[in-house]
């Protein structure tokens, strides 16, 4: 998979060359291209921004800028690349949308920093691509670069090859197949003693049926505890 990503603050990236997801970029599962918005500035002062219509406060990110850095980047890239664009007024990110993501060839994140991106950018973009814009959370970060670490490591996880053990992703939190969406319970390890606390004995009975039922319930108790809003969606609860 392609990750292209737009930004005035390419440093602010490093991460994404650390652990997985540097090991994801070495064996070329990821290709990760970071930009520097500023290069498509066209004054001596390398200005990417600019005073908002309508008055306020701020700086707005200026749509000429942003359109020549989107043209020239695309050059070549398949038609189905989607642009993601990091917003508190998107959409939630969710498990559910990384999976989606999991499946496309190629996305190109565009990092705001300020008010935000010019509005026409993406109306003018979402005629020939699809324009996706995403919110991690329901609070407001000062720019898109930490938003496009999250989806990067969100996404790149589930790429074929880049967990140690695929089978781990299935039971984390959120995963469909085993857990149906509910959040995973407690996790425990050597050693079985620690400042007087043991590890419940259901763990170290060697009984797999036993196990897995504790987990189970487990999750049950944890997703209607601290997600009440995800509700009961284990498929088993379901029926
Ligand atoms: N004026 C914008 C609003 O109120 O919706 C907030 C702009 S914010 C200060 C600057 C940039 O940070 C945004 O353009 C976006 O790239 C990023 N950002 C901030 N919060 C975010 C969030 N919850 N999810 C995704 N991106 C976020």
């Amino acid at each position: 998979m392609r990750i292209d990503i737009v930004t005035v603050f390419p440093e602010y990236l490093a991460p994404a060359r650390l652990s997985l997801l540097g090991k994801a970029i070495t064996a070329g599962t990821l290709q990760l291209h970071v930009h520097d918005l500023r290069d498509w500035a066209t004054d001596r002062h390398r200005t990417i921004d600019d005073t908002p219509f309508g008055g306020g406060p701020g700086m707005v990110m200026r749509p000429d800028v942003w359109g020549q850095a989107l043209d020239d980047i695309l050059v070549g890239l398949p038609s189905d690349t989607r642009i993601v664009v990091p917003t508190p007024a998107g959409v939630p990110f969710t498990q559910r949308s990384v999976e989606q993501y999991v499946e496309v060839p190629g996305v190109i994140l565009a990092c705001g920093r300020y008010e935000g991106i010019d509005e026409r950018v993406w109306e003018h973009f979402g005629e020939r691509f699809a324009v996706d814009q995403i919110s991690i959370g329901d609070y407001v970060l000062a720019g898109g670069e930490v938003a496009s670490l999250v989806f990067l490591e969100a996404v790149a996880r589930l790429l074929p090859g880049v967990l140690g053990n695929e089978e781990s992703a299935l039971d984390d939190s959120f995963a469909k197949q085993r857990t149906g969406g509910a959040l995973e319970g407690p996790v425990y390890t050597k050693p079985r003693s620690w400042r007087g606390l043991d590890v419940p004995t259901v763990l170290v009975s060697g009984d797999h049926g036993k196990v897995a039922s504790w987990r189970a319930s487990e999750s049950t108790r944890r997703t209607a505890r601290n997600r009440p809003d995800l509700g009961s969606l284990r498929p088993e609860d379901q029926e």
